[in-house]
C-alpha cells in the first residue's frame, strides 16, 4: 500500500483543489483529509458519513462545587490561571470555577486539592468520520473550536485511512495534509512514502518551499513540488524550482491561474470533473509526473 501527502509550506496554495482533482484520478484511493484544523476537502467531495466517533485526548478538570471547601489552593497552584473565584456562597465561602479553553489538564490542582473536590475526565476534543465519496471512502474530522492535540488527530485520520484501505482492498492512500511544518505536518508526512509540496510563484511561497523541504529532507521522505499558478510570476516559477532541484526534490509540474478552478469549487466539482481546460490539462500531467516520481523513488528504494 503507498500512502502519498500533498502539502504546502502555508494555506491558500491550492493544495486541496489539487487534492480533489487527484481524488478523481485516482484508481482505488482511500483519501484522508489530515487538514483538521482547517478541513475543507469535504465541501467538494461531500461524503456520506458512514462512521462518526469522538476524539479523545487528554483530560480537564471540572470542580464539583458541593464538595469544594473554598480554601484556593488549587487557584494558587494553577500555573496557566485557569482557575479562579466566581462568587461567595450563602455561607460567604468562595466559589471557584476551572476555564475549560485554559484548562491545560496538567493534573496539579486534582492532585493537591485537600477535600478531593476536582475530577478529572478525558476531554472530547473533536469528532472523526468515515465516509463514503463518489471517489471512495475518506477518513475526516473536525477538531472542537480550541481544541489542541492536532497532530494525533492528524495521525488517528492516517491510521484510520490505512485501515480503510487495507479492508476495501485499495492499494493507495492519498492524504490532504495541513500547510506549514508544524507538529500536524510532522504526524502527517511520517512514514508516508511520498509528498507533494504545492507552492505559489511568490517570495513566501519560496521561502516556505525551503523549510517545507528541510522537513522532507529530515525524514528522508522523496518530495515533489508544483508550482501552482506558476504564470503569475514565471521567473519566480523557475527559481522555485531551481531551489527544489538543489533540495533533492523533483518539480512535477505547473499548473497555470485560471477561473476554472473557482468555478469547479462553486459546483462542489474537482477541475478535472468540471470539463476539458488547459488547467485540468496541467493537473493531469502533475499527477502522473508524480506517479511516475513515486515509482522511481521505490525502484531505487528495492535496489
Ligand atoms: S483546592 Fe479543592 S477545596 Fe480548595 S478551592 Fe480548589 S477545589 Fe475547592
Ligand atoms: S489541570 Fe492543571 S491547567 Fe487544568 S486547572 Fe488544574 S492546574 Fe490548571
Amino acid at each position: 500500500m503507498k500512502e502519498l501527502v500533498v502539502i504546502s509550506g502555508k494555506g491558500g496554495t491550492g493544495k486541496t483543489s489539487l487534492t480533489a482533482s487527484f481524488a478523481a484520478l485516482a484508481r482505488k484511493a482511500v483519501l484522508a483529509d489530515c487538514d483538521v484544523d482547517a478541513a475543507d476537502l469535504h465541501l467538494i467531495l461531500q461524503p456520506e458519513v458512514r462512521r462518526r466517533e469522538s476524539f479523545v485526548s487528554g483530560r480537564e478538570a471540572v470542580i464539583r462545587e458541593a464538595d469544594c471547601a473554598g480554601c484556593g489552593r488549587c487557584a494558587a497552584l494553577c500555573r496557566f490561571e485557569a482557575i479562579s473565584a466566581v462568587a461567595r456562597d450563602s455561607d460567604g465561602a468562595r466559589v471557584f470555577r476551572i476555564d475549560s479553553a485554559a484548562c491545560e489538564g496538567c493534573g496539579v490542582c486534582t492532585w493537591n486539592c485537600p477535600a478531593k473536590a476536582i475530577d478529572f475526565p478525558e476531554r472530547t476534543c473533536g469528532e472523526w468520520f468515515v465516509s463514503a465519496t463518489r471517489h471512495g471512502p475518506m477518513v475526516h474530522a473536525r477538531l472542537a473550536p480550541g481544541a489542541e492535540n492536532s497532530g494525533k488527530l492528524v495521525a488517528l485520520v492516517r491510521e484510520q485511512a490505512r485501515e480503510t484501505a487495507r479492508q476495501s482492498k485499495r492499494d493507495l492512500v492519498l492524504v490532504d495534509g495541513p500547510p506549514g511544518t508544524g507538529c500536524p505536518v510532522i504526524a502527517a508526512v511520517t512514514n508516508a512514502n511520498a509528498i507533494l509540496v504545492v507552492t505559489e510563484p511568490t517570495v513566501s511561497g519560496f521561502h516556505d518551499l525551503s523549510r517545507v523541504l528541510q522537513l522532507a529532507a529530515h525524514f528522508r521522505i522523496p518530495a515533489a513540488v508544483c508550482v501552482n499558478k506558476w504564470d503569475i510570476h514565471p521567473d519566480m516559477a523557475d527559481r522555485i524550482e531551481d531551489q527544489a532541484r538543489s533540495a533533492g526534490a523533483v518539480p512535477v509540474g505547473r499548473v497555470r491561474y485560471g477561473p476554472e478552478a473557482t468555478d469547479a469549487q462553486r459546483r462542489k466539482l474537482a477541475v478535472v470533473e468540471a470539463g476539458n481546460s488547459p488547467l485540468a490539462d496541467d493537473i493531469r500531467v502533475v499527477w502522473q509526473n508524480w506517479l511516475d516520481s513515486t515509482a522511481e523513488s521505490g525502484e531505487k528504494e528495492s535496489r
